[in-house]
């Protein structure tokens, strides 16, 4: 099966409404490339100098995001042109971003990481602290930071209950949030194993890599 006809195929089991961000992470430029000549520009990489490579390397109309976790000293990095950043979980990294973003004479869209898995080693922030940071966000104090939203990895599980349990609690709380403050719009969950139960749980952008570009050997 070719990548152009996976990305049709994911296209279609996915709702309306719903965005997609083609994981390419471990793949060459060239996976990117037949998904683009498909027509496709939303692309996420967990790490930030691959994905400063493929950006030198591939069409500027990409829409670049960065889904894994992201140190502060390598935010100067994608700075310029990063489209969105997923996984953004603490005060200091915020301060970073809004740095760099200023910096570049530019609004960087982001969304705060949740942390919703029983993993310990999972990233994100409680929801207490990203109630809170999402109210600071809407102040007046990073005039160029874009919040549009929320991020969740559900724990890696069979128990499909479980996995239910915690896209709801994040599409709650989203729902909370977006009364207060409605610019928020965005809530990215799912990925290859657990896009369609978490569409159903109210998520508006799923993250699919396996499922386009076939399995990875390494993360
Ligand atoms: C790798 C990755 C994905 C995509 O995973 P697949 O199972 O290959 O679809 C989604 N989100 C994040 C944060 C990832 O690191």
């Amino acid at each position: 099966m070719s990548i152009a006809q996976n990305i049709k195929d994911t296209l279609e089991t996915i709702n309306n409404g719903v965005s997609l961000v083609a994981v390419s992470k471990t793949k060459p430029s060239s996976a990117i490339e037949e998904a683009y000549a498909a027509g496709h520009r939303d692309f996420g990489e967990n790490k930030v100098q691959e994905l400063a490579a493929k950006y030198e390397e591939l069409p500027k109309d990409i829409n670049w995001h960065l889904i894994g976790h992201l140190q502060t000293n390598k935010v100067k990095y994608i700075a310029p042109f990063v489209h969105l950043i997923h996984a953004v979980d603490s005060e200091k990294l915020v301060k970073e971003i809004q740095k760099r973003a200023a910096q570049n004479n530019r609004s960087i869209h982001i969304l705060l990481q949740v942390r919703i898995a029983q993993e310990e080693t999972k990233f994100g922030m409680p929801y207490q602290e990203a109630g809170e940071m999402i109210s600071n966000l809407n102040c007046d104090m990073y005039p160029n930071i874009k919040l549009d939203g929320l991020m969740g990895m559900a724990t890696n599980i069979s128990d499909q209950n479980q996995v239910k349990k915690e896209f709801t609690e994040l599409h709650s709380f989203f729902k909370e949030q977006q009364n207060k403050f409605p610019a928020l719009k965005t809530l990215s969950m799912g990925m290859s194993g657990d896009y369609k139960l978490a569409m159903e749980c109210g998520s508006n952008m799923v993250r699919i890599g396996s499922a386009i570009f076939g399995a990875r050997s390494y993360n």
